[in-house]
Formats: C-alpha cells, structure tokens, sequence
C-alpha cells in the first residue's frame, strides 16, 4: 500500500490521476494539495472528499514547514508533483508566477522531502515523480526527429523555461543528495476536467455558445495530443516500475496542426449535436441549430509571441522499457471529452461565470 501526496490534485490532470489512481489502487492512501488557483477546482473532486484514504488539503506547495508536517503525519512515501502555473498565455503577459510555482515551489517540495526521508533518515522507501512537459524542448522543423529524453533543453517561453528549471532541480536532487525521483515530459493532454482556457475545452464550450473559434496564426503549429487517460496510465507505470533518476517522454502518437485539430474537433461535434434533437434545444446558441456547421466559426487572429512551431515525442523508451502505448485513438478521446463537457455543463458554466 502506497500514500501519495498529490499536488495540484484539483487541477487538470491531477484530478484525472486522482481518480485513476482511486479505481486502479483502492487500498492506497490520498493526500491532495492545492492551492486552488483560478485552475484548480475543488468542485472537480465531487465524490472523492467523502472517501476513506481521502484528504484535501488547501494550501501552497512553497509552504515547505507544512509539506513536511503533512508528510509525517501522513506517513507519505510517494509525491507525485503536478502543481503549476499551466497557461503559456498566461506566462507571456506575468511570468513572475510561473518562477514562483515551478521553480520554488518545486524547490520547497524537494528540499521537504529530502528533510523527511533522507535527513531524518526514516529509511522509508520513497519516490517523488514531477510531471513536465515536451515544451522545455522547444520548438521542432518539420523534418526535425521527434523530442527524446536526451534531446537538449531550448525552452522558449516564460512556462517552458520555469519548467525546464524545475526539471534539472528534480534532477539535481537525485544526483546530488540521492532522493529518488523520475520526470515524466508529456505532450498536450486533453479529457474531462480541463479548464476552458485551453485549446479543446474553449471551442467546445465556444461551439456550444455559438462564439467565435480563434486559431493563432496560420493554424499550421503542430503539436502530439495525449488523452489525459493514457497519461494517467503511463505515471502509474513510472511509478510501479521506472527506474531511479529515470525522464520518460509520453505521447499520443497523434501529431496534428491547429487547424487539423479543430477541424477533427468540429466536425465530432457536428455528429454528436447534429444527431441530437434534445442537445440542439438545449444549445440553441450551437451553429447546429442553426443547420450551420461548428467550422463555420473559425477565425484566424494574430499569432501568439514566439509560438513555437512544431512539437513531436518520441516514445520508444516508454514502450521498449514499461510497455506503455496510447490506447485511446483522437477520434474516439474527442468523442469521450465532448460527451464529457455535455454531461457536466454546471460544472464550466462555474468557471466561465466566475471569470
Ligand atoms: P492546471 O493548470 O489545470 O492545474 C494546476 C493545479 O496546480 C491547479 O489545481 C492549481 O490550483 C494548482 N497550483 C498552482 N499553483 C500552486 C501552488 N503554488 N501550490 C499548490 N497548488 C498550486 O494544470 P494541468 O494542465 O493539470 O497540468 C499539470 C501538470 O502537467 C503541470 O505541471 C503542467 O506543467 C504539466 N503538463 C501539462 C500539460 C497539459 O497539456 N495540460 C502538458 C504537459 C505538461
């Protein structure tokens, strides 16, 4: 039986993980800790709060007296480290947030687990997984070879640099002072839960709304989509059996430009409102209800600064050493995260309200 500490568990992903991890490992131990930034949801733990083995608790990952408290007391073995300033956006127009959670908060959340379970020499097994993203690579050409776990760091923006920081911190750590750890660099996750800020939960919800779906640019960026579901599996398998000190990369094997996406995006939209008397007169706003199609609102805007051009993962390690391959196909994770976003509409009616 393991007891994690999950941080940013009310976020994106952490909350997906939360979940697989409660299905997949019953018996073990939950701690979450959040912050609840504006992308961190408590709403989005419904159901789990109640549970034996379960505890929230809300504070901020650079609390390093309570990370170390909340150790003890809970006997944690495993951290597994999502808490982050997510948003590239977000980190162009105030990076000093970004510094703030993805460098020092990572700091502070090593710096307690060494202190706990190396200092205090408890002699506990342990494992602190951090969980990145393909982005600190930087930005690929179109024939370049996909992104391994030894390409060289050329992060470009605000995030991915914060993120890069925190990546050789993780690294440091285990070289350093011997703390077992392994990095996960992932590609674009999508699936329930995701804050509509970004790319595939903003035009869902803009289709719904019959709004305006803005690509930047010329819609031609490529970037690997993951379902959020495939990635929760590949951290259960770093964690069951990655080596100490170990970075996997994991991908979606689904390399598709902006405008490939959107386009893939609105037209399982299209099949699923279109086939839908009751969502058509629940959504009267949605261009199906217009006999119109979701593409039709496509609008093309200025490119973000410095967008990196093309991303790609190359996931031969993780196949060859942990056998994990995605298993859910674009077309059917599109399906799974539009049926998702029409089941829980209160749940981003909250969020859209709030802003
Ligand atoms: P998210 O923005 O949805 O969630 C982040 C969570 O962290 C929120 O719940 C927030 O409240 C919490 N948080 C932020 N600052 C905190 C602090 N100081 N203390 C405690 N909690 C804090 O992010 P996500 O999309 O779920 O991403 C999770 C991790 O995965 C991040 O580290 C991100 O860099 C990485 N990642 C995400 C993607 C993606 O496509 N979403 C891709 C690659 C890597």
């Amino acid at each position: 039986m393991r007891r994690l500490l999950v941080t940013g568990g009310a976020g994106f992903i952490g909350v997906n993980f939360v979940r697989y991890w409660r299905e997949h490992h019953p018996d073990d131990g939950i701690v979450v800790l959040d912050a609840l930034t504006y992308a961190g949801n408590r709403a989005s733990l419904a159901g789990l709060e109640d549970a034996d083995g379960f505890r929230f608790v809300h504070d901020d990952i650079r609390n390093r007296s309570l990370v170390e408290d909340l150790m003890v007391d809970e006997a944690i073995d495993t951290i597994v480290h999502f808490a982050a300033e997510s948003h590239v956006d977000r980190s162009i127009a105030g990076p000093d947030a970004f510094l703030e959670t993805n460098v020092l908060g990572t700091h502070a959340l090593l710096k307690a687990a060494k202190a706990v379970w190396l200092d205090r020499g408890t002699g506990r097994e342990h494992r602190f997984h951090h969980i990145s993203t393909d982005e600190v690579y930087g930005s690929l050409h179109w024939d370049d070879p996909a992104f391994s776990e030894t390409t060289p760091y050329a992060p470009n923006s605000p995030y991915s640099a914060s993120k890069a920081a925190s990546d050789h911190l993780v690294r440091a750590y285990h070289h350093t002072y011997g703390l077992d750890v392994t990095t996960t660099n992932c590609s674009n996750n999508y699936g329930p839960y995701q804050f509509p800020e970004k790319l595939i939960p903003l035009f869902l919800v803009n289709i719904l709304r019959g709004l305006p779906l803005p690509v930047y640019g010329d819609g031609k960026n490529v970037r690997d989509w993951l379902f959020v579901e495939d990635h929760c599996r590949a951290i259960d398998l770093v964690l069951t059996s990655g080596g100490s000190g170990e970075v996997y990369n994991v991908g979606g094997k689904c390399e598709r430009s902006n405008l490939e996406l959107v386009d893939a995006l609105c037209a399982a939209a299209d099949r699923v409102l279109g086939g839908s008397p009751d969502l058509l007169s629940a959504f009267p706003d949605a261009p199906q209800a217009r006999g119109e199609h979701a593409r039709d609102l496509i609008t093309f805007v200025e490119d973000r600064p410095g967008h990196d051009r093309r991303y790609a993962i190359d996931t031969s390690k993780i196949e060859a050493r942990l056998g994990h391959e995605p298993r859910v196909l674009l077309a059917e994770g599109l399906e799974r995260t539009i049926h998702w976003y029409l089941d829980n509409v209160a749940w981003w009616e909250a969020l859209i309200h709030d802003r």
